[in-house]
């Protein structure tokens, strides 16, 4: 199978990357480097399966391919706030020239979407079905929304144009190779924790999130790109912590004594977040297998070799 990745130069998608290449496939990644890096898929780079195309999405592209995993677009706050109407630009041209070319080669197209569509979810766990608390004219609007329009994008391809789509809805995921300064939390405090610096919490650390180890996501993700469902579906690790019981671990972990340092917390920060996995479990007989206290002991030992460490 050819498979195209778009974002394959990030995270999840260099992850997702390393499983495709490892089965066997033919692999295109498809990336701007904006927030990817090569190095993360250098094991490939001389493989006669693997290419890597410097291309920003927000422009058409014509390439022959089988699948295509839809991941482009930052996932950080912080990135996606850096530039917002690039990032809106990203979800709504981006995803719209990636269904177009999957109309064109008759390609079944996942889309990795995010449990931010629900916002500041008003129902907890969040199912598929629950419709979201999203504001429109927030600074997390350009993501929130942007993916919401990416959903219904790949929707209406569907439903006018037969498109084969899976849309995925991801929660939290952390692991290996998140970018050192790439401020989302569990980075941010591996990272502040190594470099012996306060780790910084944002409002009392009270909000909860679910965190997904990305290993086990990238399974959901096949699972669904292979699977009959076309989904929305959420794929998350159910097991909540609020952030202080985070940073608590992350302390445990690599220094006991590490400073918390509590800071403002950013508007529109949702309280909670955590997924009602039933339609994975019972469509596409997926489950995390991987615990946070596991799943950080895996990323620290990453972060380790990265981070210059000052106290440990
Ligand atoms: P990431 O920032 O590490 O990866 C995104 C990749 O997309 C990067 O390689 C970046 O350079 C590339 N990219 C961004 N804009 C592009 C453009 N215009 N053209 C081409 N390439 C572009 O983020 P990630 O955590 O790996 O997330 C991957 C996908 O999963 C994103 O779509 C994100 O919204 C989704 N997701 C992630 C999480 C999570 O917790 N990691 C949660 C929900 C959804
Ligand atoms: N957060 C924090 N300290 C940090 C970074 C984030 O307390 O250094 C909080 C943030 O306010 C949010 C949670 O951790 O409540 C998760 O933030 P992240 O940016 O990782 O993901 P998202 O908010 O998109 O779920």
């Amino acid at each position: 199978m050819r498979i195209l990745v778009t974002g394959g130069a990030g995270f999840i998608g260099s992850h997702l990357t390393d499983r495709l290449m490892e089965e066997g496939n033919e692999v295109i990644c498809l990336d701007n480097f904006y927030t990817g890096r090569k190095q993360n898929l250098y094991k490939w780079l001389n493989h006669p399966s693997f290419e890597i195309i410097r291309h920003d999405i927000t422009e058409p592209i014509r390439l022959e391919v089988d699948q295509i995993y839809h991941l482009a677009c930052p996932a950080s706050p912080v990135h996606y706030q850096y530039n917002p109407i690039k990032t809106v630009k990203t979800n709504v041209m981006g995803t719209m020239n990636m269904l177009g070319l999957a109309k064109r080669v008759q390609a079944r197209f996942l889309l990795a979407s995010t449990s931010e569509v629900y916002g500041d979810p008003e129902i907890h766990p969040q199912t598929e079905d629950y419709r979201g608390n999203v504001n429109p004219i927030g600074i997390r609007s350009c993501y929130d929304e942007g993916k919401r329009v990416a959903e219904t994008l790949a929707f209406d391809y569907y439903r006018e144009n037969k498109v084969d789509i899976r849309v995925a809805r991801i929660f939290n995921t952390y692991g290996p190779r998140m970018l050192e300064n790439d401020g989302r939390v569990v980075s941010n405090f591996v990272v502040q924790a190594l470099q012996g610096i306060p780790l910084t919490v944002y409002g009392e650390g009270k909000q909860t999130r679910s965190f997904c180890y990305v290993s086990d996501l990238v399974d959901g993700l096949i699972k669904l790109m292979n699977g009959e469902y076309i989904g929305p579906v959420n794929l998350g690790n159910p097991d909540e912590y609020t952030i202080l019981e985070l940073a608590q671990a992350v302390q445990n972990l690599i220094n006991p004594s590490a400073e918390i340092n509590f800071q403002p917390l950013p508007a529109d920060d949702p309280r909670r977040r955590r997924p009602d996995i039933s339609k994975a479990k019972t469509l596409l007989n997926w489950q995390p297998t991987i615990s946070l206290p596991e799943g950080l002991k895996l990323t620290v030992d990453d972060f380790r070799e990265r981070v210059k460490v000052t106290k440990s």
